[in-house]
């Protein structure tokens, strides 16, 4: 079968979504994704029933996950699809990733109470539907709870980012451990959001080397955070580097993201979609 509508990137309540997996799966396949990836932020805990969901509805699953590094000090996002989740490498590197988030977490709650906002940890917590994947999104929905800025987009803008006072700086997985999880697991590593990363050209065509070197086969030409302008130019780097492409919503929830599953633009069609890599 050959895929007219594939969505590799989005999330669930197992990260930072909204809804559950089952949930996502059932709205997927009522806009039309036939082919399916779940890739929540550093866990393969939304998977099963992911699986299950998709199955009762028809639409192909492939499982997946985002999995955050940093590159020469950049955060990146790496999404794994088409891998097997009960591989020990992978699963072993997102729980030490996990427990690295606790940690982060709870000194972002600190930096907060630094500025007279005290308890946002525990907020935050309150937030997250796992407690053991806690993201800036739960800090940011807890403290639009308070009244801290009218939308989670405020809250990221003047206290979650860099050189804000909410923003620590973090030791995530490095790209050679990410793309060495997903391939010993059989699956296929991809660059998310390409054009979410503030890198110039020179370094961009860097990491991409790194990258390829290290074994990584895809890119998200299509996001649901791409410009059309981003979409022609990381079709180039496609070409150039001879990747698979991928396509993705990255949808969070209903009221939070750019765009809803499957509604994202087809990738150019002359790039090699990714999932031909394992179907
Ligand atoms: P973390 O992985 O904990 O650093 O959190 C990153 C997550 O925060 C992303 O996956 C998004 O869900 C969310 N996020 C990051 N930047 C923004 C933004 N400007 N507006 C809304 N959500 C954001
Ligand atoms: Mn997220
Ligand atoms: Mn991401
Ligand atoms: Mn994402």
């Amino acid at each position: 079968m050959t895929p007219a509508n594939f969505d590799f990137h989005c999330h669930s309540t197992a990260s930072d979504g909204l809804l559950p997996p089952g949930e996502v799966a059932r709205r997927a396949a009522a806009n039309g994704v036939d082919c399916w990836a779940l890739t929540d932020h550093d866990t393969l805990g939304g998977l099963a029933e992911a699986a299950t969901a998709a199955a009762d509805c028809g639409l192909a699953f492939v499982p997946g996950v985002e999995i955050s590094i940093e590159w020469r000090t950049t955060p990146i996002h790496i999404v794994g699809v088409g891998f097997d989740p009960a591989h020990p490498d992978l699963s072993g590197g997102l729980e030490a990733l996990r427990l690295g988030r606790v940690e982060r977490a709870r000194r972002m709650g600190e930096a907060l109470a630094a500025i007279g906002i005290p308890g946002v940890y525990e907020g935050a917590l309150r937030y997250a539907t796992n407690p053991d994947l806690i993201s800036r999104a739960h800090f940011a929905r807890y403290l639009v709870s308070i009244g801290i800025a009218k939308d989670v987009g405020g809250v990221f803008q003047y206290y979650l980012t860099p050189g804000k006072p909410g923003y620590v700086d973090h030791r995530w997985a490095t790209l050679e451990e990410a793309v060495g999880w997903i391939t010993a697991a059989g699956g296929v590593a991809v660059v998310a959001h390409p054009g979410r990363y503030k890198l110039s050209g020179g370094d961009m065509r860097r990491l991409l080397d790194d990258f390829k070197a290290l074994g990584g086969q895809g890119i998200e030409v299509v996001s649901g955070s791409h410009s059309p302008d981003h979409v022609l130019h990381f079709a180039r780097l496609a070409r150039h580097y001879a990747f698979h492409a991928s396509r993705g919503s990255d949808f969070h929830g209903p009221e939070e993201s750019y765009v809803d599953l499957g509604r994202v633009a087809q990738l150019p069609l002359d790039l090699k979609p990714v999932w031909r890599l394992f179907r």
